[in-house]
């Protein structure tokens, strides 16, 4: 807890000061216009990633940026489709991004059984992959596999979402838009779904 309130200390001392008039602003009522959803892995924080203010992004996190399938009724604990029902209904959202990363233990245990078999509840999230699993089945180097696969996540996910009827209709209204990006730990390079060709490209970044 130590670091924790050192860290909150060097905030109050620093960033306060810049962010205090946003804050009072924020107070009032929060207006993010894009729903970040991210793995809950402590080194792809979208925030940072993103250079984002307080404010600015609505954030899901979970094992790896996983949308579970539509499922409407009222049996079970839903966080993530709680969280994505309220900001597409109340927020003013005009994006949702799902952001995978490299090196996903998330994806590592859909690849490898053993991973999830001793912690609780995270063997039938990690089904969710299973799709994913599916299709990047053909590629034989465990390496590349993993990679693909960390973009198959993605696409399902994207997948899923459209199965959510109050996003369908905003994003076949064009008042949101869907996109994907995979982020990458040791390069720190972000890479992008094309839609149209379904290949993740790299984003450029002009030395200013
Ligand atoms: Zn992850």
């Amino acid at each position: 807890m130590d670091r924790l309130i050192q860290g909150y200390r060097e905030f109050r001392r620093k960033r306060w000061p810049e962010e205090r008039a946003n804050f009072a602003e924020l107070a009032k009522g929060q207006r993010p216009e894009f729903l970040v959803i991210a793995c809950s892995d402590s080194r792809a924080d979208p925030a940072t990633i993103f250079s984002a203010r307080p404010g600015e992004l609505f954030v899901i996190r979970n094992i790896a940026a996983t949308v579970p399938p539509y499922e409407p009724e009222e049996t079970t604990h839903h966080g993530t489709s709680a969280a994505l029902a309220f900001a597409v209904l109340k927020l003013p959202l005009r994006g949702i991004l799902v952001m995978g990363h490299a090196q996903c233990g998330g994806v590592a245990a859909a690849l490898d059984n053993q991973i999830a078999e001793s912690i609780p509840f995270l063997s039938s999230w990690i089904d969710l992959l299973e799709p994913s699993r599916g299709r990047t089945a053909h590629i034989l180097d465990d390496a590349a596999r993993h990679v693909e696969m960390e973009r198959d996540a993605v696409r399902l996910s994207l997948e899923r979402l459209m199965a959510f009827p109050f996003v369908a209709e905003r994003v076949n209204g064009g008042t949101l838009s869907l996109y994907g990006a995979r982020f990458g730990i040791a390069d720190g390079q972000l890479e992008v779904l094309d839609t149209a060709s379904g290949n993740f490209n790299p984003v450029e970044v002009p030395v200013s």
